[in-house]
C-alpha cells in the first residue's frame, strides 16, 4: 500500500472502520435528500481497494476494478451491498437513462483536486507522479483549493442557478442541477471544461467533459482519508476546515480522539 502523504489526522480507513461506518454512520436519510435533486434512476458503484490496497480478501481480483451496482431494491440495500464489498470509495453515475437505459443526459459536474495545484513544496501534478503522491496532498494545496472552489462558483454563478458544493474528501466538487446543463452535448461540455480551465480553474478536465461520469456519492466514506463526503453551502466555504470539522470526521476517528 503507498503511504500518501496527507494533512495529519486524516488517513487511509481500515476495514472494521469501513464496516463501522456503512453499519453505524452512514446517513441514508441524507443521501435519499441528494438524490432527489437528480434526475432518473441512479447507478452505483464502488471502488473497493484500488488506492489504498486494503480490501476483503475474498475480493482481491476485483479489488482494482470499478464494481456497477445498478440492481438494488432501495438504499438500504445499496448499504447492505456496500457492507458487503467494505469499499474505499463509493459513487454515483451522473448519466441519467431511461426505463430502457438509454443514456438521455448527465448531470454537470467540476471536479477541482489537490494534487493539481502547484505547491512550493511538492511540485506540479507531474513531479508528484513521479513520486507516486498523484493522489497525495498537504494543506497549503487544500487551503488554495479552497480559494479557487469560491471562485469558481462566483464564476458558474454569471451561468447557473442551481449549484452544489461537495467536499470530497480531498478536494471539492462542484454540482449543477439546472435542468438545461443536463442535456449539454459533449462539444458543450468540453467547451466549459476548457473555458474554465482557460481561466486557470485546477480542473479535472475529464469530468466536466463527462468522460469520467462517475462522481462521489455524498455521505459516503472517502477511505482514502477518512473523511465523510459533505455537501457545503457557500457561505461555509471560507471556513470550512475539513481536518478538523465534526461533521466530516467519522465516529471511528472521533472515538480515538484525533488531535490536529
Ligand atoms: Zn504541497
Amino acid at each position: 500500500m503507498t503511504n500518501y502523504y496527507l494533512p495529519r489526522g486524516m488517513r487511509c480507513t481500515k476495514l472494521e472502520e469501513r464496516r463501522d461506518f456503512y453499519v453505524q454512520q452512514f446517513d441514508l436519510g441524507r443521501v435519499a435528500d441528494w438524490i432527489s435533486k437528480t434526475r432518473g434512476r441512479i447507478v452505483y458503484a464502488v471502488i473497493i481497494g484500488r488506492h489504498t490496497g486494503i480490501y476483503p480478501e475474498k475480493y482481491k481480483e476485483d479489488a482494482n476494478t470499478t464494481v456497477i451496482i445498478d440492481e438494488y431494491r432501495d438504499l438500504s440495500d445499496l448499504r447492505d451491498q456496500t457492507v458487503e464489498f467494505l469499499p474505499e470509495a463509493v459513487y454515483y453515475d451522473r448519466n441519467v437513462y431511461d426505463n430502457k437505459g438509454r443514456k438521455k443526459g448527465q448531470e454537470l459536474a467540476f471536479d477541482l483536486d489537490p494534487e493539481n495545484i502547484t505547491c512550493p513544496i511538492h511540485g506540479n501534478l507531474a513531479d508528484k507522479m513521479k513520486r507516486g503522491q498523484g493522489l497525495g496532498f498537504c494543506k497549503l494545496e487544500l487551503e488554495k483549493i479552497e480559494e479557487q472552489v469560491v471562485d469558481l462558483y462566483e464564476h458558474l454563478e454569471g451561468q447557473f442557478s442551481k449549484i452544489q458544493v461537495v467536499y470530497s474528501g480531498r478536494g471539492f466538487h462542484i454540482h449543477i442541477f439546472d435542468p438545461e446543463a443536463y442535456s449539454f452535448d459533449e462539444r458543450k461540455r468540453t467547451e466549459i471544461a476548457r473555458s474554465v480551465k482557460e481561466h486557470g480553474f485546477a480542473i479535472d478536465e475529464w469530468v466536466t467533459a463527462g468522460e469520467m461520469r462517475l462522481i462521489r456519492l455524498p455521505y459516503s466514506l472517502n477511505g482514502l482519508v477518512s473523511r465523510i463526503v459533505l455537501p457545503l453551502a457557500k457561505k461555509e466555504l471560507e471556513k470550512f476546515d475539513p481536518v478538523h470539522d465534526k461533521r466530516c470526521i467519522p465516529d471511528f476517528l472521533d472515538r480515538q480522539k484525533v488531535t490536529s
